[in-house]
Order: C-alpha cells, then sequence, then structure tokens
C-alpha cells in the first residue's frame, strides 16, 4: 500500500493485543468492550490463546499506520 501523506510504500505489520482490538468514537478511554459503544468498529476479537491482530501498513516517514477493516477478521489472524 502506498502512504496517502508521502506516496511512498508502507510497510505491512501488524497491530497485536491481549485484549479485543476496536476503534470507538471520542477520545475517552475505557476498558469496556467497543460493543457497547454504537458505531464502534471491532477490528480483531481477542482469542483465549493468541490474543487479537489486525493487518496494518506503517509509514517510517510520516509516522502513520493505516489499517483497512474490510479485510475479514479471519485474515487478520
Ligand atoms: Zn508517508
Amino acid at each position: 500500500m502506498k502512504c496517502p501523506y508521502c506516496g511512498k510504500m508502507m510497510e505491512i505489520g501488524m497491530i497485536q493485543s491481549p485484549r479485543e482490538l476496536a476503534w470507538k468514537k471520542g477520545e475517552e478511554r475505557t476498558v469496556r468492550r467497543a460493543a457497547a459503544f454504537e458505531g464502534s468498529v471491532i477490528l480483531s476479537k481477542a482469542d483465549l490463546f493468541s490474543g487479537s491482530a489486525v493487518k496494518a501498513w506503517n509509514c517510517v516517514d510520516c509516522r502513520k499506520i493505516v489499517i483497512d477493516y474490510k479485510v475479514s477478521p479471519d485474515m487478520n489472524r
């Protein structure tokens, strides 16, 4: 994937966590699951043994990370 900011090729990798990975509206930090918040996007549900992970592209020059959440959850593991 090319970086949407500078146009250089980005490096593929993973963002991982022992818990669910999700995006939710606003800036309030919480430990509650994303399903509790309307409009949230669950990027990867947590597995007891392997945690959660989602593919992500990194541009080290711009210090930006892009996540495409159209990718199916099965492909994120
Ligand atoms: Zn860039």
